[in-house]
């Protein structure tokens, strides 16, 4: 039995906590609330209580586990090895189960079960965001805030959706001269529908290194938002759509430039599809050959460095907690960063410390979010630096919207960006590969 059909398979994570508390140290909602409930140990007690009989899953417990980033910094502060993650995710499907799923989130799964649909909403989102988005001046991006306060944070600040998704503006296979292999690209919803930028840059870079790109056309949301959230059967339809979708394109690698995507190839398709017999060694073939950009450029490669021209620029970089604890990459777009003429890399405090996006987590939790955002916002403003660096498009959101509001003047991009700049401006500076 997978963590997401029964509460049976994490009884062993939940037996090796010794309720010490150290997780409470390291805990983002811990930091900011000062309850119990905040960090590990209070809901695995919760939810010890409810195996146990002495308590029923009601709104109340449910809304209790919605409290936690899924950051993992308690796995990795934790003497007893345990996962927590595993657990969340288990007691969130478990609520599900029981209580069924908040309506809202509902519609908005369906939405992205249905793509065309989904698709079609976002193109007429993108003509009429001007009713609801008031744009921000901003010398980087096109940013905006809510004109009305609908309950997920009046002062959070989102891109601006472009006119055209990444996956309508590129062709599905952007070919290359003599191409010494063949990369699909899983843009993921965050790059496809607001940051097409990032999506362009992989392309280039991809490119500059000899590699044709596929793009299949067919792919969907990761389903993340899905399983995170305990709806797992949109979960399972939305990894089979693209196990498809990647499958029928066929490659040498599939690279993603987002650290929940990543994690989805990586882990959370083979988990979902445990008992399928027909799509669980499809999940692991691709689990087994997909990588996050950084790590695909640094050990797959190796990235050409002879091409790159002077960005001077001075950056400090953000740890996506799912690249970093979950994949264990972080040395990885330090040393592509450090490879660029002219960039100085500056490190903050407690890089590894989650921003507070967590995807769906900071729209339920506005507040607790931006607490857990103005600490980094903080911590990068002690860096002086004029560029934020990181691995994923939703801490870009959140890290954006944080220095937005605290009024610094840092351009918040993903690594490949700066890359993709280096390569630009090696061309200007007449250097060859
Ligand atoms: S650190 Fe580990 S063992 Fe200690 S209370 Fe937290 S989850 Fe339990
Ligand atoms: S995963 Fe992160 S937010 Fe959730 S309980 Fe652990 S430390 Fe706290």
């Amino acid at each position: 039995m997978s963590i997401y059909d029964s509460l049976d398979s994490i009884n062993e994570e939940l037996r090796k906590c010794m309720k010490c508390g150290n997780c409470q140290a390291v805990c983002p909602i811990y930091k900011e609330t000062r309850q119990e409930v905040g960090a590990a140990r209070g809901k695995i007690s919760l939810l010890e209580f409810f195996l146990s009989g002495e308590i029923e899953m009601t709104k109340g417990l449910a809304d209790r586990f919605s409290l936690c980033t899924t950051c993992m910094a308690c796995n990795n502060n934790c003497p007893c090895g345990v996962r927590f993650d595993k657990i969340i995710l288990g007691a969130r499907a478990e609520a599900v189960r029981k209580k069924g799923l908040h309506p809202v989130k509902k519609i908005a799964f369906t939405a992205l079960k249905m793509q065309r649909l989904f698709d079609l909403g976002m193109k007429t989102g993108s003509i009429f965001q001007g009713v609801a988005l008031k744009n921000i001046p901003n010398r980087y991006s096109k940013l905006a805030r809510m004109r009305v306060d609908i309950g997920i944070g009046k002062n959070k600040v989102f891109p601006m959706l472009p006119n055209k998704t990444l996956r309508s503006e590129l062709p599905e296979v952007n070919t290359v001269k003599n191409p010494k292999m063949r990369v699909a690209f899983f843009t993921g919803c965050m790059i496809n529908y607001f940051y097409t930028d990032m999506g362009r840059a992989m392309v280039e870079v991809l490119a500059e290194n000899d590699i044709e790109v596929v793009i299949p056309k067919d792919q969907g949301c990761c389903g993340i938002p899905a399983s995170v959230n305990g709806d797992v059967d949109s979960a399972r339809i939305l990894a089979k759509r693209n196990l498809r979708a990647f499958d029928k394109m066929g490659a040498d690698a599939l690279v993603v430039a987002c650290s929940s995507c990543g994690s989805a190839w990586k882990h959370v398709f083979g988990d979902l599809l445990e008992n399928d017999p027909e799509f669980k060694g499809l999940a692991d073939i691709w689990a087994e050959k997909s990588y996050d950009i950084s790590e695909f450029l640094i050990h797959k490669i190796p990235f050409k460095k002879e091409g790159l021209g002077k960005v001077s620029r001075k950056v400090t970089y953000h740890d996506p907690c799912h690249l970093n604890r979950g994949a264990g990459v972080n040395k990885e777009p330090r040393e592509i960063l450090r490879s660029i003429p002219g960039l100085e890399l500056i490190e903050m405090k407690e890089p590894g410390r989650c921003c507070g996006m967590a995807g769906s987590f900071s729209l339920v939790h506005p507040d607790l979010s931006l607490q857990i955002s103005d600490r980094k916002t903080a911590d990068i403003a002690q860096t002086n630096t004029d560029t934020v660096a990181t691995g994923c498009p939703a801490c870009r959101m959140q890290l954006q919207s944080g220095v937005e509001n605290a009024n610094l003047d840092e351009e918040v991009l993903h690594t490949i960006q700066i890359l993709a700049e280096s390569y630009r401006a090696g061309k200007k500076e007449g250097k060859s590969i």
